[in-house]
Protein backbone atom coordinates (compact mmCIF):
# COMPACT_ATOMS: atom_id res chain seq x y z
CA UNK A 1 0.00 0.00 0.00
CA UNK A 2 1.16 3.38 -0.89
CA UNK A 3 0.42 6.92 -1.85
CA UNK A 4 -1.32 8.14 -4.85
CA UNK A 5 1.16 9.81 -7.33
CA UNK A 6 -0.09 13.17 -9.07
CA UNK A 7 -1.12 11.27 -12.30
CA UNK A 8 -2.77 8.52 -10.51
CA UNK A 9 -4.88 10.81 -8.60
CA UNK A 10 -6.17 12.43 -11.87
CA UNK A 11 -6.64 9.41 -13.34
CA UNK A 12 -8.56 7.78 -10.55
CA UNK A 13 -10.67 11.09 -10.59
CA UNK A 14 -11.54 10.84 -14.42
CA UNK A 15 -12.78 7.18 -13.56
CA UNK A 16 -14.67 7.81 -10.78
CA UNK A 17 -16.35 10.96 -11.29
CA UNK A 18 -19.76 8.86 -12.14
CA UNK A 19 -19.18 5.86 -9.64
CA UNK A 20 -21.31 5.33 -6.39
CA UNK A 21 -19.25 6.18 -3.23
CA UNK A 22 -18.38 2.30 -3.00
CA UNK A 23 -17.07 2.48 -6.63
CA UNK A 24 -14.65 4.90 -5.92
CA UNK A 25 -13.54 3.14 -2.47
CA UNK A 26 -13.10 0.19 -4.80
CA UNK A 27 -11.15 2.38 -7.55
CA UNK A 28 -8.81 3.91 -4.42
CA UNK A 29 -7.91 0.44 -3.32
CA UNK A 30 -7.26 -1.10 -6.42
CA UNK A 31 -4.77 2.00 -7.24
CA UNK A 32 -2.90 2.09 -3.98
CA UNK A 33 -3.75 -1.59 -2.54
CA UNK A 34 -2.37 -3.19 -5.55
CA UNK A 35 -1.36 -6.59 -2.89
CA UNK A 36 -4.88 -6.87 -2.20
CA UNK A 37 -6.76 -9.14 -4.83
CA UNK A 38 -9.87 -8.04 -5.45
CA UNK A 39 -11.61 -10.88 -4.12
CA UNK A 40 -10.11 -9.49 -1.01
CA UNK A 41 -11.17 -6.31 -1.41
CA UNK A 42 -14.51 -7.56 -1.90
CA UNK A 43 -14.53 -9.59 2.20
CA UNK A 44 -13.20 -6.13 3.87
CA UNK A 45 -15.79 -5.07 6.00
CA UNK A 46 -16.61 -1.09 5.72
CA UNK A 47 -14.35 -0.19 8.63
CA UNK A 48 -11.46 -2.17 7.68
CA UNK A 49 -12.10 -0.78 4.12
CA UNK A 50 -11.89 2.63 5.49
CA UNK A 51 -9.14 2.33 7.49
CA UNK A 52 -6.93 1.08 4.34
CA UNK A 53 -8.74 4.41 2.94
CA UNK A 54 -7.80 6.67 5.85
CA UNK A 55 -3.63 4.90 5.49
CA UNK A 56 -3.42 6.34 1.29
CA UNK A 57 -4.37 9.03 2.61
CA UNK A 58 -2.02 10.09 5.42
CA UNK A 59 0.82 8.72 2.68
CA UNK A 60 -1.14 10.87 -0.01
CA UNK A 61 -1.65 14.31 1.93
CA UNK A 62 -0.44 13.08 5.66
CA UNK A 63 -2.36 12.20 8.40
CA UNK A 64 -3.41 15.85 9.51
CA UNK A 65 -7.08 17.05 9.19
CA UNK A 66 -7.56 20.48 9.61
CA UNK A 67 -11.50 20.99 9.22
CA UNK A 68 -14.71 23.02 10.34
CA UNK A 69 -17.77 22.24 11.51
CA UNK A 70 -20.78 24.42 12.14
CA UNK A 71 -22.65 23.93 15.50
CA UNK A 72 -26.03 22.67 15.19
CA UNK A 73 -26.97 24.57 18.29
CA UNK A 74 -25.90 28.38 17.67
CA UNK A 75 -24.17 27.80 13.78
CA UNK A 76 -20.88 29.08 15.30
CA UNK A 77 -18.06 27.30 13.25
CA UNK A 78 -15.92 24.93 15.05
CA UNK A 79 -12.32 23.93 14.08
CA UNK A 80 -11.49 20.21 14.48
CA UNK A 81 -7.96 19.30 14.12
CA UNK A 82 -7.43 15.66 14.43
CA UNK A 83 -4.86 12.59 12.41
CA UNK A 84 -6.71 9.89 10.64
CA UNK A 85 -3.77 7.64 11.45
CA UNK A 86 -5.29 8.16 15.04
CA UNK A 87 -8.70 6.83 14.26
CA UNK A 88 -8.13 3.88 11.85
CA UNK A 89 -6.24 1.12 13.31
CA UNK A 90 -3.04 0.83 11.24
CA UNK A 91 -3.99 -2.60 9.19
CA UNK A 92 -0.80 -2.19 6.97
CA UNK A 93 0.80 -4.42 9.14
CA UNK A 94 -1.48 -6.69 8.44
CA UNK A 95 -0.91 -9.52 5.36
CA UNK A 96 -3.70 -8.51 2.58
CA UNK A 97 -4.71 -12.25 2.38
CA UNK A 98 -5.24 -12.19 5.86
CA UNK A 99 -9.04 -12.63 6.30
CA UNK A 100 -10.45 -11.42 9.63
CA UNK A 101 -12.87 -14.08 11.13
CA UNK A 102 -16.78 -12.49 11.45
CA UNK A 103 -18.84 -14.21 13.12
CA UNK A 104 -22.52 -13.46 12.35
CA UNK A 105 -24.55 -11.92 14.85
CA UNK A 106 -27.49 -13.12 17.17
CA UNK A 107 -30.16 -10.23 17.68
CA UNK A 108 -32.91 -11.29 20.02
CA UNK A 109 -36.11 -8.62 19.96
CA UNK A 110 -39.23 -9.09 21.11
CA UNK A 111 -41.02 -11.82 18.93
CA UNK A 112 -38.06 -11.44 16.22
CA UNK A 113 -34.55 -13.21 16.04
CA UNK A 114 -32.64 -12.88 13.58
CA UNK A 115 -28.74 -13.59 12.30
CA UNK A 116 -27.11 -11.48 10.19
CA UNK A 117 -23.49 -11.18 8.85
CA UNK A 118 -21.40 -7.78 9.33
CA UNK A 119 -21.80 -6.30 5.75
CA UNK A 120 -18.66 -6.31 3.48
CA UNK A 121 -17.95 -4.40 0.88
CA UNK A 122 -19.18 -6.84 -1.82
CA UNK A 123 -22.34 -6.08 0.06
CA UNK A 124 -22.50 -2.06 -0.10
CA UNK A 125 -21.24 -2.28 -3.78
CA UNK A 126 -24.64 -4.24 -4.90
CA UNK A 127 -27.17 -2.10 -3.03
CA UNK A 128 -28.78 0.69 -5.09
CA UNK A 129 -27.77 4.14 -3.34
CA UNK A 130 -30.84 5.91 -2.57
CA UNK A 131 -31.15 9.20 -0.47
CA UNK A 132 -33.53 7.74 2.52
CA UNK A 133 -31.38 6.37 4.82
CA UNK A 134 -34.19 3.60 6.58
CA UNK A 135 -34.45 2.93 3.05
CA UNK A 136 -31.10 2.54 2.74
CA UNK A 137 -30.50 -0.14 5.70
CA UNK A 138 -33.69 -1.80 4.05
CA UNK A 139 -31.36 -2.56 0.92
CA UNK A 140 -28.57 -3.23 3.16
CA UNK A 141 -30.46 -5.95 5.49
CA UNK A 142 -31.83 -7.57 2.83
CA UNK A 143 -28.37 -8.30 1.95
CA UNK A 144 -26.95 -9.08 5.21
CA UNK A 145 -29.69 -10.52 7.05
CA UNK A 146 -28.94 -14.93 7.19
CA UNK A 147 -31.32 -16.22 8.86
CA UNK A 148 -34.86 -13.99 10.49
CA UNK A 149 -37.98 -15.65 12.41
CA UNK A 150 -40.97 -14.51 13.88
CA UNK A 151 -42.30 -16.11 17.12
CA UNK A 152 -40.20 -19.62 15.74
CA UNK A 153 -41.62 -18.93 12.04
CA UNK A 154 -39.62 -17.99 8.50
CA UNK A 155 -40.02 -14.41 7.91
CA UNK A 156 -38.15 -11.30 5.46
CA UNK A 157 -35.92 -9.06 6.37
CA UNK A 158 -38.99 -6.28 4.90
CA UNK A 159 -41.46 -8.03 7.52
CA UNK A 160 -38.75 -6.68 10.42
CA UNK A 161 -40.21 -3.85 12.54
CA UNK A 162 -38.08 -0.47 12.27
CA UNK A 163 -37.18 -0.85 15.63
CA UNK A 164 -35.58 -4.23 15.16
CA UNK A 165 -33.51 -2.52 11.57
CA UNK A 166 -32.11 0.05 14.49
CA UNK A 167 -30.89 -2.61 16.60
CA UNK A 168 -29.67 -4.56 14.07
CA UNK A 169 -27.75 -1.44 12.55
CA UNK A 170 -26.47 -0.57 16.32
CA UNK A 171 -25.62 -3.79 16.39
CA UNK A 172 -23.42 -3.90 13.23
CA UNK A 173 -21.85 -0.70 14.09
CA UNK A 174 -20.38 -1.91 17.25
CA UNK A 175 -18.68 -5.13 15.49
CA UNK A 176 -17.48 -3.21 12.98
CA UNK A 177 -16.80 0.23 14.70
CA UNK A 178 -14.75 2.07 12.20
CA UNK A 179 -17.78 1.60 9.34
CA UNK A 180 -19.37 4.21 11.04
CA UNK A 181 -17.09 7.21 12.27
CA UNK A 182 -18.54 9.86 14.70
CA UNK A 183 -16.44 12.34 16.37
CA UNK A 184 -17.10 13.59 19.60
CA UNK A 185 -17.12 17.74 19.29
CA UNK A 186 -17.69 20.26 21.81
CA UNK A 187 -18.81 23.74 20.57
CA UNK A 188 -16.42 26.47 22.03
CA UNK A 189 -19.15 29.12 21.52
CA UNK A 190 -22.08 27.62 23.68
CA UNK A 191 -20.59 24.41 25.09
CA UNK A 192 -23.09 22.35 22.77
CA UNK A 193 -21.89 18.48 22.47
CA UNK A 194 -22.98 16.63 19.22
CA UNK A 195 -21.37 13.27 17.29
CA UNK A 196 -20.09 14.55 13.63
CA UNK A 197 -20.24 11.85 11.04
CA UNK A 198 -16.59 11.33 9.72
CA UNK A 199 -16.81 9.55 6.38
CA UNK A 200 -13.11 8.89 5.33
CA UNK A 201 -13.86 8.37 1.58
CA UNK A 202 -16.19 11.68 1.07
CA UNK A 203 -13.60 13.41 2.82
CA UNK A 204 -10.46 12.57 0.65
CA UNK A 205 -12.43 12.89 -2.45
CA UNK A 206 -12.71 16.31 -1.98
CA UNK A 207 -9.47 16.93 -0.79
CA UNK A 208 -8.27 14.76 -4.34
CA UNK A 209 -10.59 17.05 -6.32
CA UNK A 210 -8.83 20.41 -4.47
CA UNK A 211 -5.49 19.00 -5.43
CA UNK A 212 -6.40 18.09 -8.87
CA UNK A 213 -7.33 21.67 -9.52
CA UNK A 214 -4.33 22.45 -8.24
CA UNK A 215 -2.46 20.50 -10.04
CA UNK A 216 -3.94 21.04 -13.82
CA UNK A 217 -3.53 25.13 -13.16
CA UNK A 218 0.67 24.06 -12.43
CA UNK A 219 -0.23 22.13 -15.44
CA UNK A 220 -1.40 24.97 -17.25
CA UNK A 221 1.32 27.28 -15.90
CA UNK A 222 4.07 25.18 -16.57
CA UNK A 223 2.92 23.90 -19.84
CA UNK A 224 2.55 27.47 -21.10
CA UNK A 225 5.98 28.21 -20.16
CA UNK A 226 8.63 25.45 -21.22
CA UNK A 227 6.00 23.66 -23.87
CA UNK A 228 6.24 20.45 -21.36
CA UNK A 229 3.37 17.70 -21.82
CA UNK A 230 1.25 17.60 -18.76
CA UNK A 231 2.67 13.87 -18.26
CA UNK A 232 6.07 15.45 -18.32
CA UNK A 233 5.14 17.67 -15.50
CA UNK A 234 2.95 15.37 -13.71
CA UNK A 235 6.34 13.12 -13.78
CA UNK A 236 8.23 16.15 -11.36
CA UNK A 237 7.96 16.24 -7.68
CA UNK A 238 5.94 18.52 -6.48
CA UNK A 239 8.98 20.44 -4.91
CA UNK A 240 10.60 21.17 -8.53
CA UNK A 241 7.36 21.72 -9.97
CA UNK A 242 6.89 24.50 -7.36
CA UNK A 243 10.11 25.34 -7.54
CA UNK A 244 9.74 26.10 -11.42
CA UNK A 245 6.70 27.47 -11.17
CA UNK A 246 8.45 30.44 -8.59
CA UNK A 247 11.10 30.65 -11.88
CA UNK A 248 7.87 31.86 -13.98
CA UNK A 249 6.18 34.04 -11.54
CA UNK A 250 3.36 31.53 -11.62
ZN1 LIG B 1 -22.53 26.22 19.67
Amino acid sequence: MRGLAAHELLEILDQGEDLSPAGRAALLLTVACSDYSRERVKSLSIGERDALLAQIRARTFGGAVESVVTCPACRELVEVSLDVRSIFPDRTQAAPSEETAREPLLIASGDFVVQAAVPAVRDVETIVITDDPAEGLRRLLRRCILRAEHRGEPCEADDLPEDVCALIDSRIAEADPHGDVQLAIQCSGCEHHWAEVFDILSFFWNEMQTAARRLLREVHVLASAYGWTESEILTLSARRRRIYLEMVGG
